[in-house]
């Protein structure tokens, strides 16, 4: 079924963003702004989908997390207390040649500014500075006056404004520790290395869960999140074979960190972290109650205090859509006819269902079309479409990855059955007209894998 050998290019998928309306360059018509995009219509149904997905499995169905909703611009002196103002930085290089600037760590994934195909440092022309350290927050200031008293910063993670909620969640919470604290927000990072679309943005929407547990318990809670973050992706339907997980070296870690795994993800520029998972230690909630003079620490009933570990999962929506893009990207030739087709998990993809009468210029068709589609739109995201060929409109949305498509035809004026056309297997039976919403209802609901697993 599967033909495509061909490896899977960052530009493929880049390009059907745009042609799809997924994806847009920011401030296009101004010439774009490095490394931020605009979402359109299905880039926003599908990070909803993300989003809600993420939020279901962290908080909605477990009575251990609550949500929380911080400001994105928190007083200065929590980013000096977590270690962002001194250490938040990444190693820069300067080609004195080409006068571009490159992560001194990452120079294997970027390309001469005078060669592409060559990276830098490459050719006898480069001339690399020594690495430098540069912070990666974007500052801005508060109020009216513009000088050093009202500098303040765009958030670089949203874990922070979780931190510095410890006291007033666990006082209202009604939870002990084990217990977390979910935020999905945008943080912003002034990244270096242009290029790859969405895997590193400027300004991404990050999806962070900090676990408070008993010190003792660190490790075993640690497994227990990076074992649960790997299984959430591959319900999701993502390919085993290109999910791994990868330990960090010790001098690799941050410097709060006891212990880093990172789910990494085989993107068309190779393995790439999607979501990494941390021992935080009580690093973050010690260094806020020095700073503050606020304790933040867990007092159990019997008066025993303790300051709490943190076990953190965090990822960003944007390096997910990558991800699920990447993954269910497919091509095939049906027939004598090339298709491309997202083959998303139906839960994933933006689009549910499309509703096509065959014939739109018969009343019969066009009208139970119509009815069909204004009854799914109450409970799902579907689409009505009724301009050209009905081969166009199925490859339309074969390529925004919409599962099924009900067409209304003859027989339907007949016996009020529609046909389902599976997006993946083409299959088609046929289905009551009546009976529709049911089966999408139940459908939906039910385990699905890539096609194109081995
Ligand atoms: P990297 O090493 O790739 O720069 P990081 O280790 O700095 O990432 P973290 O600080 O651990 O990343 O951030 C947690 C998660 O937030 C990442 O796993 C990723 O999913 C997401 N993320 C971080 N930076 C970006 C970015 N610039 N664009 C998109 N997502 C990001």
């Amino acid at each position: 079924m599967t033909e495509s050998a061909k490896p899977l290019t960052m530009d493929t998928i880049v390009s059907l963003c745009r042609r799809r309306g997924f994806v847009f360059p920011s401030s296009e018509i101004y010439g774009g702004i490095g490394s931020t995009y605009d979402y359109g219509h299905y880039g926003v149904l599908t990070k909803n989908n993300i989003r809600s997905l993420w939020f279901r499995a962290m908080v909605q169905e477990r009575d251990d997390i609550v949500a929380l909703d911080s400001a994105i611009i928190l007083n200065p002196r929590v980013w000096e207390a977590s270690g962002h103002v001194a250490g938040f930085t990444d190693p820069l290089v300067d080609c004195r040649t080409c006068k571009l600037r490159f992560r001194a760590d990452q120079l294997e994934l970027s390309s001469c500014g005078r060669k592409p195909s060559k990276r830098p440092g490459e050719t006898p022309e480069c001339d690399l500075t020594e690495p430098r350290q540069f912070n990666l927050m974007f500052e801005t200031h508060v109020g009216a006056l513009m000088d050093e008293s009202s500098l303040a910063y765009l958030r670089p993670e949203t874990a922070q404004g979780i931190f510095v909620n410890f006291k007033n969640v666990a006082q209202l919470a009604r939870r002990k520790p084990p217990f977390g604290i979910a935020q999905v927000g945008k943080s912003f990072r002034n990244e270096i290395t242009p290029g790859n679309f969405l895997f590193r943005l400027r300004e991404f929407e990050q999806m962070e869960m900090e676990f408070f547990v008993p010190p003792a318990e660190a490790d075993e809670w640690f497994g227990y999140w990076l074992d649960a973050r790997r299984r959430w992706y591959l319900d999701l339907g993502l390919r085993a074979e290109n999910l791994r997980v990868r330990e960090h070296a010790a001098e690799e870690r941050s410097h709060y960190s006891l212990a880093t795994s990172d789910l990494e993800y085989l993107y068309p520029i190779g393995w790439q972290e999607l979501e990494g998972v941390a021992n935080r230690g009580d690093y973050d909630l010690t260094q806020h109650t020095r700073e503050s003079g606020t304790k933040l620490e867990w007092i159990d009933p019997d008066g025993t205090r303790y300051t709490p570990y943190v076990i953190e999962p965090a990822v960003s929506i944007d390096r997910i859509m990558l991800a699920f893009l990447c993954d269910a990207y497919d091509e095939e030739v049906v027939g004598d006819r090339e298709r491309v087709v997202l083959r998303l998990h139906p839960r994933v993809a933006p689009v549910k269902a499309a509703i096509l009468p065959l014939v739109p210029r018969d009343e019969g068709m066009a009208s139970r079309a119509r009815a069909l589609y204004e009854e799914l739109r109450l409970h799902h995201a579907v689409e009505h479409d009724d301009s050209g060929q009905i081969g166009r409109r199925y490859r339309r949305q074969d390529e925004i990855g919409t599962p099924w498509a009900f067409t209304v035809d003859e027989q339907t004026l007949e016996d009020e059955t529609v046909t389902v056309r599976d997006r993946d297997s083409l299959a088609q039976e046929r289905l009551p007209i009546g009976g529709v919403r049911q089966w999408l209802d139940d459908t939906l609901q039910q385990d699905w894998s890539s096609p194109q697993s081995r």
